[in-house]
């Protein structure tokens, strides 16, 4: 399952900071309560892998429009957050090893027990116990 929040990034195109960290904390409010139903469900708890990342990055201050924009090769633009749990991964760990996107459903294929063929993706296998 794929679940994708639509802000904060629409209020960031909307040049508005204080409703760009409203969107940032609800967002934030309905991973804590995807965390909860997994935790207090049977059939999900210790079961579960669940990524949380962001598709893209944003200007730095200072940039173009700042956290306004997106889509170029800044610094910002290129850095992403990755958060990964479930009954596969290390806990605790802040692994700081370089990743892509596209080791993304790469990953998830090795959890999965099947390939991606032709992609240039690699598991991240640094996250593994
Ligand atoms: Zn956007
Ligand atoms: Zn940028």
């Amino acid at each position: 399952m794929l679940i994708n929040f639509q802000q904060p990034d629409s209020w960031g195109h909307g040049n508005n900071w204080d409703k760009y960290l409203e969107g940032t904390k609800l967002t934030d409010n309905y991973i804590y309560l995807l965390f909860e139903l997994l935790r207090a469900n049977e059939f999900y708890k210790d079961q579960t892998t669940v990524f949380v990342t962001n598709d893209h990055g944003r200007h730095l201050d200072g940039h173009k429009d700042g956290f306004v924009s997106h889509g170029d090769n800044c610094e910002g633009c290129r850095h992403i957050n990755f958060y990964a749990y479930g009954p596969d991964f290390k806990e605790n760990a802040i692994i700081d090893t370089p990743a892509e996107l596209i080791d993304i459903p790469v990953t998830i294929g090795e959890l999965m027990g099947f390939t991606m063929e032709g992609s240039e993706g690699r598991v991240m296998t640094e996250l593994f116990k």
